[in-house]
């Protein structure tokens, strides 16, 4: 299909940066957006996210070839069941952006039977602590997993033509199970923010009585808690959408923590040391090096002397290139001291730096 019409409800930062994606590799498509507040929809509109925006959400359905639902999971669902009375396109394609995927796709199902509708679940795996339209950002799911859940309503060409239209956000596409995305993200997401908020919790009621504890909470501490300033109305709703996998996932903690609570107290020094050291080769192992698990960032490693300012240097080159990461390796060679690895988005990002460092500083540049 040549032309399309794409309508995106929830202008927030999903779904405007879902709509900045659609509009880089399709610029002919019309996109229209449905937003509650008068706010978003005016942002939307001036960044040129949308083309036409309502504040009723079954006003644009009809016209729809594609329509996403860049929702919370309760309303997302509540969309589903409204769609499932309005006079839709025949066979248009439903998906939505919801972070966890049955409950939705149950929803989807129970609704659409016997409908002309083709629906699959979606899960962007990308995010950040900023919402709204004007969050919105076209790079936002750069080789971030885009995680695509089938249904009885997905038909062979449903997946295909969705990554088509999605081609432009620049994601690695990834069909799985959805009761399997519930089950996987409850390990290595759901589960860990209950962690970290617990461990908020603890901290802050230990302080109480410990003073000191607020001065001295630093790196690990930082590192195990960030999280905790998610925002807490979508972790309530994705804990709620995932209560089965959740909980099973903190019962088998308390069995994990019981285990080292045993070891603690036989004074057991090799099986504490094999404890950690489990973990330890574990981490190593996953994906968890290659940040989120993407093994493709855009690097440049410049070779860099043990001088004073040499890194403020190349960041002021850098200024107004959104680098990903940044990091110092250490060199046992005479002629370099170490070696600066910059991360970017993309390749342009990529190929800019290194062009900009060597023209403006006599180190070496190179691209692996
Ligand atoms: P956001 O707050 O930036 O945007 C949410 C949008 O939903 C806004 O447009 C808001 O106006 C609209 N909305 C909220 N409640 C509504 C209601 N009751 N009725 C109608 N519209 C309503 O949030 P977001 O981060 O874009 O999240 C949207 C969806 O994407 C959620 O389902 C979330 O689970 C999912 N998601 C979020 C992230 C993340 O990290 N932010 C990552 C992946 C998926």
């Amino acid at each position: 299909m040549g032309h399309k019409v794409i309508y995106v409800a929830g202008l927030g930062l999903i779904g405007g940066s879902i709509a900045l994606g659609i509009k880089r590799d399709h610029p002919d498509y019309t996109i229209l957006g449905y937003n509650r507040s008068e706010k978003s929809r005016q942002i939307a509109l001036e960044r040129g996210i949308v083309d036409e925006v309502t504040d009723d959400f079954a006003h644009f359905a009809p016209r729809a070839d594609v329509i996403i639902l860049a929702v919370p999971i309760k309303q997302t669902i509540a969309f589903i069941e409204e769609l499932a009375h309005l006079s839709l396109k025949e066979n248009v394609l439903i998906t939505d952006a919801g972070s966890t995927k049955l409950e939705i796709v149950k929803a989807a199902e129970a609704s659409f039977a016997n409908q002309a509708v083709r629906f699959v679940g979606s899960h962007p795996m990308a995010g950040s602590h900023k919402s709204g339209a004007s969050a919105a950002d076209v790079n936002l799911f750069e080789n971030a997993y885009y995680i695509l859940t089938p249904t009885a309503l997905t038909t062979d060409d449903t997946i295909e033509e969705l990554r088509a239209d999605l081609s432009g956000l620049h994601a690695r596409f990834i069909t799985i199970d959805a009761a399997e995305h519930d089950r996987v993200t409850s390990q290595i997401s759901h589960f860990p923010h209950v962690i970290a908020a617990s461990l908020m919790e603890q901290a802050g009621d230990y302080a109480k009585e410990h003073e000191m504890t607020n001065h001295f909470a630093a790196g690990g501490f930082r590192d195990m808690t960030r999280i905790a300033e998610s925002e807490a109305g979508m972790w309530t709703s994705i804990l709620l959408t995932n209560k089965e996998a959740v909980l099973e996932r903190i019962e088998d903690f308390k069995e994990r923590l019981d285990t080292i609570a045993d070891k603690i107290k036989a004074q057991d020094d090799d099986g504490i040391w094999q404890y950690f050291n489990h973990a330890k080769t574990i981490r190593q192992e996953m994906e968890i090096h290659k940040r989120g698990g993407v093994d493709s960032f855009y690097d440049i490693f410049v070779n860099v002397p043990d001088e004073e300012d040499v890194i403020l240097t190349i960041l002021e080159l850098l200024r107004g290139t959104s680098l990903v990461n940044l990091r110092i390796n250490e060199e046992n060679r005479d002629d370099i001291h170490g070696i600066l690895q910059i991360s970017f988005k993309n390749a342009k990002d990529q190929a800019r730096a290194q062009k900009v460092i060597e023209a403006n500083t006599p180190y070496k540049v190179t691209i692996q």
